[in-house]
């Protein structure tokens, strides 16, 4: 359906299916989400088992008003409305003190509940459809790329799952920017579209959640997602990192010519200035020059069309750290690393 005019006629099933505790993929401006209603144990559960997810990583609520967010929570500190007025609706989540009305399985059996306000109009009109909160990881099986196309979800999730209801490419296709504001100073768990920069010009102070953890870690992230192996397409992903396109294809260069396989086995990603340095028979550009917001809306899509493309091994273009480039890196080295975790041969050993 049409992104910008949501039809009732389409949705009301979905929306009756979600009553009846059932699974619902729909797009939100980040990625798809996988939703179920979020005050039904039975319902989160079936989310858990249809995504493969470990149930110590908790669920992000989906809601469409502060209101809402008010019966989801024991404590609304000033710091909190401040941050959804700025950034709600759209690709925020706060971790909160929880009430007793949301679930453990929900989250996982801590004392704090993640909130989003998403601003896409057809997540807020199947919310307002379905009449309760939307507990929606994103839409793929754990541990693949997140989907941010409806195909995307139907190659991972078809036949376990009731509805997708698809309105096309999600404009930022990368994950929410999750901030914990339950201690003194708000903690940026999981980096996301909205930059550190933009929430520390709200609340003046700002601390940043270290990003590696290993399955196997016996250290507790703050933010339990964090620690497992994400975002990994069949393919084994390589970063070319350096200081512009130019040095970063070179570096390409010398990765690919290391791998010893034929040229159509390795698929790239990045800048078409980076892609033109390199003889890619098999490649995917977001745009003409480094920026990462094209970056992140693609990257999750080339992982996957790659992999289609029956592709051994992606290079894909690392960008700065500034900015959106902060998550695009840290989707991209989950992504890279995952495929370390999997434990398998280097061929450069
Ligand atoms: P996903 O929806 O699959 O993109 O994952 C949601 C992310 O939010 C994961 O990294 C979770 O660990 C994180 N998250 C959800 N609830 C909480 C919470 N109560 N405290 C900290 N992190 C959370
Ligand atoms: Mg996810």
């Amino acid at each position: 359906m049409d992104a910008e005019r949501p039809d009732d006629r389409l949705l009301e099933p979905a929306a009756m299916a979600l009553r009846r505790g059932r699974l619902v993929a729909f797009p939100t401006e980040t990625v798809y989400g996988l939703g179920a209603n979020a005050l039904d144990p039975a319902a989160v559960a079936a989310i858990f088992q249809a995504k493969g997810r470990p149930g110590d990583n908790p669920l992000i609520v989906h809601v469409t008003s502060i209101e809402a967010v008010y019966a989801l929570v024991d404590a609304m500190p000033p710091v909190a409305l401040r941050l959804f007025a700025a950034f709600s609706p759209g690709p925020l989540t706060l971790v909160l003190s929880r009430s007793a009305l949301v679930p453990d399985l929900v989250t996982a059996g801590l004392d704090t509940v993640a909130v989003r306000l998403p601003a896409h109009p057809v997540a807020r009109r199947l919310i307002d459809l379905a009449g309760f909160p939307i507990a929606a990881p994103s839409a793929n099986r754990s541990g693949r790329p997140s989907p941010t196309r409806a195909w995307h979800v139907a190659a991972d999730l078809e036949g376990r799952i009731s509805y997708i209801v698809d309105a096309g490419e999600c404009s930022f296709g990368i994950e929410s920017t999750v901030v914990d504001v339950t201690g003194k100073n708000p903690v940026v768990l999981r980096p996301g579209s909205i930059t550190n920069q933009q929430i520390l010009e709200v609340t003046g102070v700002l601390s940043v959640e270290k990003q590696e953890f290993a399955d196997s870690s016996p250290a507790t992230p703050r933010s339990p997602g964090m620690k497992y192996r994400h975002y990994a397409p069949r393919a084994k992903v390589l970063v070319a990192e350096g200081s512009d396109p130019v040095g970063r294809a070179e570096f390409a260069g010398q990765m690919a010519a290391k791998l010893h396989l034929p040229p159509f086995e390795i698929g790239y990603f990045g800048c078409r200035q980076f892609l033109n340095l390199l003889p890619a028979e098999q490649k995917v550009a977001y745009g003409d020059e480094p920026e990462p917001e094209l970056a992140g809306r693609l990257l999750f899509d080339a992982l996957r069309r790659l992999d289609r493309a029956g592709v051994k091994v992606i290079i894909a273009e690392g960008l700065l750290e500034h900015g959106v480039g902060i998550a695009y890196m840290n989707r991209l080295r989950k992504a890279a690393g995952a495929w370390q975790i999997k434990g398998e041969e280097d061929d450069d050993k």
